[in-house]
This record gives structure tokens, C-alpha cells and sequence, in this order.
């Protein structure tokens, strides 16, 4: 039977971008933004609040570099003269797309929130457009993330090398929240939203809503893996591109035709044949195998014997420790 994908996905809207569209957007913007100096901010409809905030800090100010935390763009910012760039810690402008946000050097035909005009040759303008509102443009003191919780708290990037299965494992076991529900939380690993989690889950076989800290050692080896694989394999197509995201020269990501499972309830299991369904886990769509993705139970103290029996729940996965 054929798999839909591109009709299947429509269902339900997800919060992309997630880090391979970021990490897209940032390899774009970088070479065209950095060292560039920030000579007007212009608020279309983007006034002083939550959401944009401290943006008239920026003005006057050189663009170091354009980096990446998580689903967050980081760029940090050197002041014009000497005398301040070594006295103070410097500012950062830090960009989150939310759902909608796009960045380009077009005028937007609609939803224009934000205008950066900078210096240097052409392109020479960056616009911000957000339809939704859920993107944040925000300059802050560098570090400082006081104002943003998520970033504050976020675990190691995935494709880094502080993102060891030993660490994965030490923080999937601090919590008893769903593993989905944990993953999206972004402070196990950075950058994993509602899709790539699905698919990492079920690349690793393991049900979404299996509490985090009743993960095998094997699985949570199988996990960290599958999340390595699925996002780096997901920059390497520049993303995956459901509704609004796009490039920062208008293209769309092509990883929508390798999803396994997200948005393809109902469908096959592309392992077992299974049809595969939808559920709800952290209040967020989720797609999952009923045959190949089997719920990990935490064990009790007294079930002291549960290892073993745990062992043949869950079959699957590579064995023994390294
Ligand atoms: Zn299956």
C-alpha cells in the first residue's frame, strides 16, 4: 500500500522549525550576516514586549558571528567602539521562529513584523516575518537568559560531543515524565520537536509515552542513536517542510518524503506492517507503532526480579554495555 506522506502530514499543525531547520536557516544566514553592523531596527508590528524586546540595542552594533542553541539563533554583537567592546560583556541577538517566523532578505507579502537594515553591499535588509506570533527576537547581555528558560536549561546540542549516551542516560533517569513529553522539554538533549521525537522514538522502538527513567540501558542507547541519525539526516536535506517553513532563499525542505511516522497514523509500519496510530502524549500529536514501540514500565524496588522480565519486553535493540 502506498504511504501518503505529504497528505498525511497536513493533520495536525506541528512546531516546526525544529534544529534541522534552524541549522539550515543559520548555514544560510551566516555568511551573509556576519560582520555586518546593525544600522536601523525598524518595528513594523513587533512593539517593545516578551516577544521583541531591547531590539534598539542592536543598533550601532556588528554581528560576530551567527550560531545555534537548540532550536534558538544565537548571534552575538560587538560594539562600535574599542573602549566598550572590552569593558562589557557584550549583547547577543537571539531569534526563536516559533511556528511561523521567517527570515529573509525579501519583503514578505504579508505578516512583516520586523526590518534590520544593515551595512554593506546587497542584500542589505533582513525581514522578519511571523503570521502566528509565536517567534521571539530578543537582545540580551550575552549568556544571559534570564528571559529565556528553555535555552537557559537546555541539555547539549545532539550532534556535539557532550551529547554521550552515559549523559542521556543519567538524564532520562533524574525523570518520570513521558520520554516524548521529556524530550520536548529540550533539557535531555537540545533541538528535538515534535517530529524528529517521533521519529527518533520509533527509529529506537520505543513508545512515547513510556515513562523516561524506565528506558533500558540498550534503549536509551538505541535512542540517543536514533536522534543523531534522524536530525543529521535531516539538516543534510535542509529539513522538513510542512507549512510555513522555508530556507532563507525560499526553499523547502525536503525530508518529508523519509518520515517513517510522523503524520502517518494509519499507515503501515514501514518495519512490521502494523497500521500505525495516533495518540496524544504531552498534550502534543503523536505517532507511533502499537507492535514495534512497546511501553517500558518503571520498575518497583520490590520487583527486584523485573530486570530480566524487562529484558523480554523489550527485544529489541543492540545488547550488552561499552
Ligand atoms: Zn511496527
Amino acid at each position: 500500500m502506498a504511504r501518503s506522506s505529504a497528505g498525511r502530514c497536513t493533520r495536525g499543525r506541528s512546531a516546526i522549525p525544529e534544529l534541522p531547520e534552524v541549522e539550515t536557516v543559520r548555514r544560510e544566514l551566516a555568511p551573509w550576516l556576519t560582520g555586518r553592523t546593525v544600522l536601523a531596527v525598524e518595528r513594523v508590528d513587533a512593539p517593545e514586549g516578551p516577544k521583541t524586546a531591547g531590539l534598539e540595542r542592536a543598533v550601532g552594533q556588528r554581528i560576530e558571528a551567527v550560531t545555534r542553541r537548540g532550536k534558538f539563533l544565537l548571534l552575538p554583537l560587538r560594539p562600535p567602539t574599542p573602549a566598550l567592546a572590552s569593558s562589557a560583556v557584550g549583547d547577543e541577538l537571539v531569534v526563536h521562529l516559533g511556528m511561523t517566523g521567517v527570515l529573509s532578505p525579501r519583503p514578505p507579502a504579508a505578516h512583516l513584523r520586523l526590518v534590520l537594515r544593515l551595512d554593506g553591499g546587497d542584500p542589505d535588509t533582513l525581514y522578519v516575518q511571523d503570521a502566528r506570533r509565536f517567534g521571539r527576537v530578543l537582545v540580551v547581555p550575552r549568556g544571559d537568559y534570564r528571559a529565556l528558560p528553555t535555552l537557559a536549561a537546555m541539555g547539549p546540542e545532539p550532534l556535539g560531543d557532550a551529547f554521550t549516551v552515559a549523559a542521556f542516560a543519567a538524564a532520562l533517569a533524574r525523570s518520570a515524565q513521558p520520554v516524548k513529553a521529556f524530550l520536548l522539554s529540550q533539557r535531555p538533549v537540545a533541538g528535538v520537536g515534535n517530529i524528529y521525537a517521533d521519529e527518533a522514538l520509533w527509529r529506537a522502538r520505543v513508545h512515547p509515552a513510556s515513562p523516561a527513567r524506565a528506558l533500558s540501558r540498550p534503549k536509551v542507547r538505541a535512542l540517543h542513536a536514533a536522534i543523531r541519525e534522524v536530525l543529521a539526516a535531516a539538516v543534510e536535506l535542509q529539513g522538513t517542510t510542512l507549512y510555513d517553513y522555508r530556507t532563507v532563499n525560499g526553499e523547502v525542505g525536503a525530508y518529508l518524503e523519509k518520515l517513517d511516522a510522523y503524520g502517518h497514523d494509519g499507515d503501515p509500519c514501514p518495519r512490521c506492517g502494523t497500521p500505525l496510530v495516533r495518540s496524544v502524549v504531552g498534550q502534543r500529536g503523536t505517532h507511533h507503532c502499537p507492535r514495534c514501540q512497546r511501553r517500558a514500565r518503571v520498575r518497583s524496588a520490590a520487583a527486584s526480579g523485573g530486570r530480566a522480565a524487562r529484558g523480554r519486553r523489550e527485544t529489541s535493540g543492540p545488547g550488552g554495555q561499552r
